[in-house]
């Protein structure tokens, strides 16, 4: 028998376990530890509402769940209810799955104004996840500013433009829908530092922006390379800038436009006590495609600004740390003898859902030819009898089945859920308070004891 602990129960998390099951069968234990008491990560709390398809990935991730040999554990919080070393006393493996749930900060004066906010806030606000829940974002103003051009910018924009009636199907929080639907915002401004060459939106996202009932995408036709150098794209690029000059041609006759502006870096956010105004500088394309400063500076009016420029895995005390890189220092996902980092948190934010599929079945061959059967851990039985002596009151998976059922039961006409921890229930102070288990009725989800502290260790939301 093996014993390994897995921190963070989004994609990278759940293929780890799902490679060692594939490896050890019945002769390991995985045990798939999360702050949350609702797994799945990034899937749940990440993704895009209106993107259900993507979602349904998380079927995959409970065939794994319901293993004899893979365990959910959820509202344990590691640093507080139990640390790594502990964790690396009682298990032969630990693996360090816990995504990259923190902003990067944007780094302009100004950026701490109220209506600047970073898209992990942003896309935890209209996710339902409780950690964002009373977040209220700025949506008085016409003018909302986003910085960007990767797959989050697009889902930003698109989630500001979308009526009421295209989020249906989704599962967007209620709360956010409510808000979402009576917003001022007549102009979203996409901020690329770079060229069209150098986006980092994928063609299918992309195209979606074409199809809104009451937005519409514009890129002015002077920012667009020689058509003949786009032969030198890869692909997928060559895809989405075939995209934007379409966009190029299109008359913007509705009510909120959607545009690009590339070449452009902000330099400073201003305002009286709320954000107003973005200053951009030109830039121009350096030899290597990077972005260099023209000194050419100019002000955008901004009501509300999302910085979608990354993400970073934050620490954990005691486990090496690459500061600048925003994650944990590793080798090939190895970090410390017996400890492993899978996913974002091994190889920063890039990258599908798919990609943490290899990822995390690297880590369980790496888990594989590192260590031995019956070496003597304890494994679940010693972190049980720790957690129970502690008072920590873990969610199991037959339990988030139950959250599972009632979010189900509670979904608005037409959208597959409505996620617990959204509107009201969430800025109740309290802890995970856990209602009816025994007559099988939901665990009632609230935030804010403290016991799941924004950026503590295991959040596996992005
Ligand atoms: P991303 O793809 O890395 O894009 C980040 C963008 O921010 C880039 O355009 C980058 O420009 C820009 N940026 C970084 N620092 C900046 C700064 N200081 N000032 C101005 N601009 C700055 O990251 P992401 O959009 O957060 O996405 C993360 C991952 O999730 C990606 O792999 C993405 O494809 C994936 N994702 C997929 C979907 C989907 O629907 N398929 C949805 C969301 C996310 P430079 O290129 O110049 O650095």
């Amino acid at each position: 028998m093996r014993h390994v602990a897995v921190i963070g129960s989004g994609p990278a998390g759940y293929y780890t376990a799902e490679g060692l099951a594939r490896l050890f069968g019945d002769a390991v234990r995985v045990d798939i530890i999360d702050r949350s008491p609702a797994p799945y990560g990034l899937i749940r709390s990440g993704v895009a509402p209106d993107h259900q398809s993507i979602k349904a990935v998380s079927r995959r991730y409970e065939a794994t769940a319901m293993g004899e040999n893979v365990r959910f554990m959820g509202n344990v919080d590691v640093g507080r209810d139990v640390t790594v070393p502990e964790l690396m006393a009682l298990y032969d493996a630990v693996v360090l799955a816990t995504g990259a749930p923190a902003d990067k900060p944007l780094g302009v004066p100004g950026d701490d104004l109220p209506g600047v906010i970073g898209s992990a806030a942003f896309v935890g606000w209209y996710n339902g996840h409780p950690d964002f829940a009373a977040l209220a974002p700025l949506l008085d103003g016409e003018d909302a500013v986003i910085v960007g051009a990767g797959n989050v910018a697009l889902d930003v924009a698109r989630i500001l433009a979308k009526t009421r009636d295209e989020f249906a199907g989704s599962d967007i929080a209620a709360h956010a829908l409510d808000r979402l639907d009576t917003h001022g915002v007549r102009r979203v401004t996409i901020l690329a530092r770079r060229g069209p060459h150098q986006i980092a939106m994928t063609p299918k996202e992309l195209g979606e922006l074409a199809h809104l009932s009451r937005a519409a995408p514009t890129v002015d036709a002077d920012d667009l390379p020689a058509v003949e150098t786009d032969a030198t794209l890869e692909p997928g690029v060559r895809k989405s800038v075939a995209l934007l000059r379409r966009f190029a041609t299109l008359a913007a006759a509705k009510p909120i436009t959607l545009a690009f502006d590339f070449f452009a870096a902000p330099v400073r956010v201003e305002g009286d006590g709320r954000v107003e105004r973005i200053m951009v500088e030109r830039t121009r394309l350096t030899a290597s495609s990077g972005a260099e400063a023209t000194g050419e500076t100019y002000t955008l009016p901004a009501s509300l600004i999302v910085s979608c420029i990354g993400y970073r895995t934050p620490p954990i005390a005691g486990v090496p740390y690459d500061a600048k890189l925003g994650r944990f220092s590793n080798v090939d996902g190895r970090v410390a003898s017996g400890l492993y980092a899978a996913g974002w948190a091994r190889r920063g934010p890039t990258g599908t859902i798919g990609t943490n599929r290899p990822d995390g079945f690297l880590i369980a061959d790496h888990i594989a030819a590192d260590t031995v059967a019956d070496s003597g851990k304890a494994g679940r039985v010693g972190l049980d009898a720790l957690l129970s002596a502690r008072g920590v009151d873990v969610v199991t998976f037959r339990d988030w089945q139950r959250i599972d059922r009632a979010e189900v039961a509670r979904a608005r006409n037409g959208s597959p859920r409505e996620v617990h921890g959204r509107g009201r229930d969430a800025g109740r102070a309290g802890l995970i308070a856990r209602a009816g288990r025994a007559n099988g009725d939901c665990l009632a989800v609230v935030n804010a004891s403290g016991r799941h502290s924004p950026g503590s260790g295991n959040s596996s939301a992005w």
